[in-house]
């Protein structure tokens, strides 16, 4: 069972008027990295993803209502804004996990060995 998420990668308020309620200061533009977390192991993946949408009356906005205007600084800040190094991080059952077979493969050793009996 793996969970993903994305995590803000940056947040860009727009000047561009908002092609729902044509106000001036209500557009966003966030940057998404996913992110993969499971009981294992969390990865920070190189895939992101970004939305915008209007803080002014709440609505997404999608690429087919961009003007030109918005559509050059959506180009601008997907240039710009770079996803973070990806990552890898056992969580405690990854690490139990791959410790496992070396306590069983320790064990088994000193039984064998008569180190251990019982
Ligand atoms: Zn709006």
């Amino acid at each position: 069972m793996s969970k993903e998420s994305n995590i803000l990668l940056k947040e860009i308020a727009l000047q561009n008027n908002c092609p729902e309620c044509y106000s001036q200061d209500g557009l966003r533009l966030r940057f998404f990295q996913k992110h993969i977390q499971n009981a294992f192991f969390k990865r920070l993946t190189t895939e992101t993803s970004n939305v915008m949408d209007c803080q002014k009356c709440g609505s997404t906005i999608y690429p087919v209502q961009w003007t030109e205007d918005i559509e050059r600084v959506h180009n601008y800040y997907t240039k710009l804004v770079k996803a973070k190094k990806t990552s890898f991080k056992l969580t405690k059952w990854g690490y139990l996990l791959l410790a496992l077979p070396i306590l069983l493969a320790a064990g088994i050793y000193l039984f064998a060995t008569g180190t251990l009996s019982f």
